[in-house]
């Protein structure tokens, strides 16, 4: 496959891209993507390339009659298939050691990052991403691989000398690989959430069975090729495609299943959770949906805060776990930010997102674009007002894929489950209050706590919100994004309270410690013992 190199570093708070050599890069690669649709796919399972009668199509968002790619009805054997695969690929894999393994796995990084334009062009035609945004999903892949790989790196594979009682006596403590992982990937962030998880799994030593989301298999099924471009050994790596209900069960009940990490809806993670211990705990990582708030007060620079609100709330179509879908604005301020915000929202270009001029493109498929037409619906019979949006396009060019508008209602009470439910589609509710205190009792008062924000130039206001607030990423007066845009290393990323499971986060320095345990490592009178391989 044709590939073009990066000249610029896309992240999520990458502003713009008037870079024209990037821009023809991208148009490029959208006409190689468009001769690659359609092609039938394996699953990965050892060294073989599994494809089965029965298949089903990955279509485009952007056009239903688009058929991406297509890839097998993988089966419960399959799946057992898989784990037999990597647990035999397991004892060479940890005895390999951290310093081979995450040679490996920059290898693959910087594949990944060698054909990020191809990579993010396909992607663009999976989830409808747009090119700003598929890159960024592209480049954080790789940098998720580099970001584990350095943290290994840097913690000298985990293993570290303890105290010790007497001259005689040496002890250690190491921390070791669980065996086989589970990944069970989501389809928003396709590359970056099927590679980074599955990363921190191999990075660690265990290998992988991965199943990702039957509206993204494709970029799944690209990462795996760049590990085996790179050179990382069959099996370490396994790729089951299907339905939840048959390959991620099998994954959940299977016994050798040692962990499992899950990134996803709050209702199945909190099924995997609770349903996958066995005879004994097994551990599971499960990052879950989000409600994320924004606080503007009347001490914030609002153009500031309507530009942030604006790129978090709409952003890839309000599909980004991250993604601000409620706002408490302090009265006295509502009116103007809702009319710089509202006036932003109308001018957001909706379209075919693999074009240059499209910020914003459909949602993933038509389950989603229901629930938006029914929270427009809902909005109106319960008395709020459409301020912006409300609509779906249907024209010649968007009229066979799922284009709803950019939305922003207000005047709905402060109660309404629209201010409370997970949507993830581009519709924001905005409430006004009456002080920063109020605002934080409603911003805490959801089951979930992933990303928040706040606007506001008042230090003793910033420092109530970082007191106070019950979230795992937070930021502060962000025009790059009110509560969306991290970055790994820079931001980690996780949830509180129905967001995640773990606290500790994804993108940060305590994860891939979360895929091994611990032993503790006394030998008394000789020079033995373990350094973590
Ligand atoms: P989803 O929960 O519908 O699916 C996630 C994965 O679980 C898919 O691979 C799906 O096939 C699989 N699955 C479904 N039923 C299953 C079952 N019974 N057993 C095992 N696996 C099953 O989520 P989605 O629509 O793909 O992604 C959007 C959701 O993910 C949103 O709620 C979003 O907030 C959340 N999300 C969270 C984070 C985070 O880091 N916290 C990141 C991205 C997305």
């Amino acid at each position: 496959m044709a590939t073009t190199t990066p000249r610029m570093k896309i992240t999520y708070a990458t502003l713009s891209a008037d870079n024209e050599e990037l821009q023809s890069a991208f148009d490029a690669a959208v006409e190689r993507a468009r001769g690659e649709l359609g092609k039938a796919y394996p699953m990965i399972i050892g060294d073989e390339e599994r494809h089965r009668d029965e298949t089903f199509e990955d279509r485009s968002p952007i056009d239903r009659d688009i058929v991406v790619s297509r890839f097998p009805v993988g089966t419960r054997q399959d799946v057992r298939d898989a784990v037999a695969a990597a647990r035999e690929a397991f004892p060479s894999w940890r005895d390999l050691g951290w310093r081979r393994r995450i040679e490996l796995m920059r290898r693959a990084a910087d594949l990944i990052s060698e054909r990020q334009f191809d990579h993010a062009a396909q992607m663009s035609f999976e989830v409808g991403k747009n090119r700003l945004e598929a890159l960024g999903d592209v480049e954080e892949t790789a940098d998720l691989l580099r970001y584990y790989s350095d943290e290994m790196e840097r913690n000298e594979g985990f293993s570290r000398p303890m105290g010790s009682l007497s001259p005689t006596e040496k002890t250690r403590s190491v921390l070791k690989p669980h065996g086989v992982w589970a990944v069970i990937s989501p389809f928003n962030f396709p590359m970056a959430l099927a590679g980074g998880p599955a990363a921190g799994a191999m990075i660690a030593g265990n290998t992988v069975v991965l199943k990702p989301s039957s509206d993204a298999p494709l970029m799944a099924y690209r990462f795996g090729e760049a590990l085996r471009d790179a050179g990382v050994p069959a099996g370490v790596f396994n790729l089951v495609t299907g339905p939840g209900e048959t390959v991620g069960a099998e994954l959940q009940e299977n016994p050798g299943i040692d962990g499992m990490v899950f990134t996803g809806s709050y209702e199945v993670g909190m099924k995997l959770y609770t349903g996958f211990t066995r005879d004994y705990p097994r551990p599971i990582i499960t990052e879950m949906g989000g409600k994320n708030p924004a606080i503007v007060t009347a001490n914030a620079d609002l153009d500031e805060a309507a530009e942030g609100v604006m790129r978090s709330a709409f952003g890839f179509d309000g599909q980004k776990c991250s993604a601000n879908s409620r706002v408490y604005v302090e009265r006295g301020v509502a009116h103007e930010f809702v009319d710089r915000l509202v006036e932003r929202a109308r001018s957001i270009s909706v379209g075919d997102p693999t074009r240059r001029d499209s910020w914003m493109g459909p949602v993933i498929n038509e389950g989603a674009l229901r629930k938006f037409t029914d929270a427009v619906d809902e909005a109106r019979r319960d008395g709020g007002a459409i301020e912006a949006g409300g609509e779906v396009l249907r024209d010649d060019d968007t009229g066979r894929g799922y284009f709803p508008t950019p939305t922003v209602v207000t005047g709905l009470p402060l109660e309404h489950r629209l201010f409370r439910d997970e949507l993830f589609v581009p519709f924001l509710v905005v409430g006004e209050v009456d002080s920063l205190d109020e605002a934080l009792r409603h911003a805490n008062a959801t089951p979930y706590g992933l990303t928040a924000g706040i606007f506001s130039r008042d230090q003793s206001e910033v420092q109530r919100f970082l007191d106070t607030i019950q979230a795992g990423v937070v930021y502060v007066n962000r025009r790059a994004g009110a509560t969306t845009g991290a970055w790994p290393g820079i931001q980690s990323f996780g949830g509180w309270k129905g967001s995640g499971s773990s606290g500790k986060s994804g993108l940060g320095p305590y994860y891939v410690q979360q895929f091994m345990r611990e032993q503790s490592q006394t030998v008394i009178g000789d020079e033995t013992g373990s350094d973590g391989e």
